[in-house]
């Protein structure tokens, strides 16, 4: 199981995983289940969050965590209520089942709603947000494995070097000569630098990016 989905059982499953969270399946599973908890029911929430729990112990896999679920569940009995109460006065049962126009008015099916089964709520700012949980570790944003190397940071300036009076390209070496007492001299030497940026065949991009940094 990667995702623990409220929304997939009864209520009265769903308040008996949130008594039981993290027990074995197994001694669970002895007792007589209250009715309308389905012992499969059980077994897949109750089997897979003991489970996790046990390889997070003993292994160190970090998994969303008892708290995530129980927060899960606990939303989506707080929104199941809510409905019934919004309901009652009106509201159609399912929210989410339908899309809402800025007149408050329903539209069962419109764009962004939930369809064939309720899967979101909406949170105190309007956005939807979805019930399902998953269960496992999901990548670090912005993660960069060891295996890929960080680009190097572009070049402030060209390398210019007074003394043997050459100008180069600080990305792969080219220069080019210029009178060392003229202005003039040295700015036409930069252009020329500049000029290779923008047609290096070798390194392009980085060629062009550099000449994007110094001359654009
Ligand atoms: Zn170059």
């Amino acid at each position: 199981m990667d995702f623990f989905d409220p929304v997939k059982y009864s209520l009265q499953e769903n308040k008996f995983f949130l008594k039981h969270l993290g027990e074995s399946p197994v001694s669970i599973l002895k007792e007589n289940l209250p009715e309308w908890v389905n012992p499969t029911a059980v077994e897949e929430v109750l089997g897979a969050i003991y489970q996790l729990e046990e390889e997070r112990v003993h292994r160190g896999w970090n998994w969303a965590g008892k708290d995530a679920v129980k927060q899960s569940i606990e939303t989506y009995l707080t929104e199941w209520i809510r409905w019934k109460e919004m309901s009652a006065r009106g509201a159609p049962r399912f929210p989410t089942m339908h899309a809402w126009d800025s007149r408050g008015r329903a539209h069962r099916g419109g764009i962004g709603s939930d369809s064939r089964r309720v899967s979101t709520y909406f949170a105190e700012n309007g956005d939807r947000k979805t019930f399902k949980l998953p269960l496992r570790d999901t990548p670090v944003e912005g993660f960069v494995p060891s295996w890929v190397r960080p680009e190097e940071p572009l070049p402030d300036d060209l390398k210019i070097d007074m003394e043997s009076q050459t100008a180069a390209c600080p990305l792969c070496g080219w220069s080019t000569n210029f009178k060392g007492d003229s202005h003039s001299s040295l700015n036409l030497a930069r252009s020329r630098v500049a000029k290779h940026l923008k047609s290096s065949r070798e390194e392009p991009d980085r060629h062009r990016d550099l000449w994007q940094k110094l001359f654009s």
